[in-house]
């Protein structure tokens, strides 16, 4: 073990790590386009974006000179009474491309707090005007964040088992797999109808952290067309959708019924420096606007609207919104559905799925999908060991990279996963 892994243990705490029997952490010195390079000179293709996050390659120089720029400028100022450039600009571009309804935009720190300040905002739009209304709903296996709020909205698992106690009571329905969408329509309905409900959150048409399971466009239009008559905050979670990943700029923009609320993180900066965004139409923002103090929405954080993070956002999207970046995008998701008919029909395969720039499937084991079917542990260092980053979900394996990646980074991912589901090592091969 390396002076460094010894120091890393001694002093970190790494996330969703147990801290008995996991591998030594890698140690990453640099990043360029897809690939992370370690330590000791391994090069790794980082077929996941780091968790989802990056879309253009790390350490891509446009974002870097804007946050370098931002950075001998002007840092950072307190949000609360004071405002600036950057911020302003990348509002204005967000509402730009977000739906038509979207009209305001509200800075906080990463996806959780993205998602956290859309159920506040959605809870005291119903205060401010003296309703009561108090329930939401969200839907079976949704992850939304790691924070209590967010925590309560999503799935309860063995990862939330310790907080049960703590989590505010959600109503789930059932997730809409196919063939299901008529019995979980009258379930959403039946709640929706009781005349609670404040808030409706969601995945919009692909939950990331259940597996990448894709759900059916028409139902979710039904379902928030019935929930906004019935004055529910409908709040799509774009935390993974959003710029891009879907095929369109956003999920929702599969969507013929606009959501109310957007949640926003994860690629809005490129995937460079965290920061979450909510956005909200002006019949939202409408109940905030009052002589009366109490109504004001009480939220805040920190480092708000921070002008080097908005600095690289901006950056993310000017490269986002190019012929390049949008050809890259459509290349990527041929090269998946082409893919997809190769593995489709093998024999380790279930259920293999394309949309956009994100590919998917089960691999056939005995046990149940889940996070915790021991697949991922002979999985994970089987590929690492093949200079590729995928961190299965359970049994499902799924592709979600950079839009920069090129044919040839391409073809060697798919082949190592072909390679793998022709000759599936025996699990105790590849245990460290
Ligand atoms: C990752 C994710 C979050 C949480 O974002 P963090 O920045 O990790 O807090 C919320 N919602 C969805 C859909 C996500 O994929």
């Amino acid at each position: 073990m390396s002076d460094w892994i010894k120091r890393d243990r001694e002093a970190i705490w790494h996330p969703f790590t147990p801290l008995r029997g996991m591998e030594s952490p890698l140690m990453i010195e640099r990043a360029e386009g897809v690939n992370l390079f370690t330590s000791d000179g391994a090069k790794i293709i980082d077929a996941i974006s780091s968790w989802w996050v990056n879309l253009h390659g790390h350490s891509h120089p446009h974002i870097a000179k804007a946050i370098a720029a931002q950075a001998a400028k002007l840092e950072h100022v307190i949000f609360a009474g004071f405002t600036h450039e950057p911020a302003i600009r990348l509002a204005e571009r967000l509402l730009e491309i977000l739906p038509e309804n979207q009209s305001k935009v509200f800075y906080s720190d990463n996806g959780s707090t993205a998602t956290e300040v859309a159920i506040k905002m959605a809870f005291q739009y119903f205060y401010n005007q003296g309703i009561n209304k108090k329930r939401i709903i969200a839907i079976d296996g949704a992850y939304h964040g790691d924070t209590f709020g967010a925590m309560s909205v999503g799935e309860r698992g063995p990862f939330t088992e310790p907080f049960d106690p703590y989590l505010f009571d959600v109503s789930f329905i059932d997730f809409p797999e196919e063939g299901k969408e008529a019995f979980v329509y009258q379930q959403f309905k039946s709640l929706v109808e009781k005349g609670e409900v404040a808030a409706f959150i969601f995945e919009p048409i692909i939950q990331g952290a259940s597996g990448m399971r894709v759900y059916s466009i028409a139902l979710l239009d039904k379902m928030i067309a019935l929930a906004q008559r019935h004055e529910v905050v409908c709040i799509a979670d774009e935390v993974m959708t959003g710029f891009g990943r879907t095929g369109k700029l956003f999920a929702s923009d599969w969507l013929t019924n606009k959501p109310d609320v957007f949640c926003l993180s994860k690629g809005l900066t490129g995937g460079a420096i965290a920061m979450g965004v909510t956005t909200c139409t002006e019949k939202i923002q409408a109940a905030y606007r009052s002589n009366d103090l109490m109504k004001t929405f009480f939220h805040g954080h920190s480092f708000t609207a921070n002008p080097m993070t908005c600095a690289a956002a901006n950056a993310s999207l000017d490269l986002l919104l190019t012929k390049e970046s949008e050809e890259n995008r459509l290349r990527l998701n041929h090269s998946h559905l082409s893919f997809m008919k190769v593995i489709e029909s093998h024999s380790m395969v279930r259920n293999a799925r394309v949309l956009g720039t994100i590919l998917a499937f089960e691999m056939n084991t005995e046990k149940d999908t889940s996070y915790f079917n021991e697949a991922r542990h002979y999985l994970y260092p089987y590929f690492i060991g093949k200079g590729v980053l995928l961190r299965p979900l359970g049994n499902v394996l799924y592709l979600i990279p950079p839009y920069v990646i090129c044919e040839k980074d391409l073809k060697y991912v798919y082949q190592t996963i072909l390679n793998f589901l022709n000759h599936p090592p025996k699990s105790e091969e590849t245990q460290p």
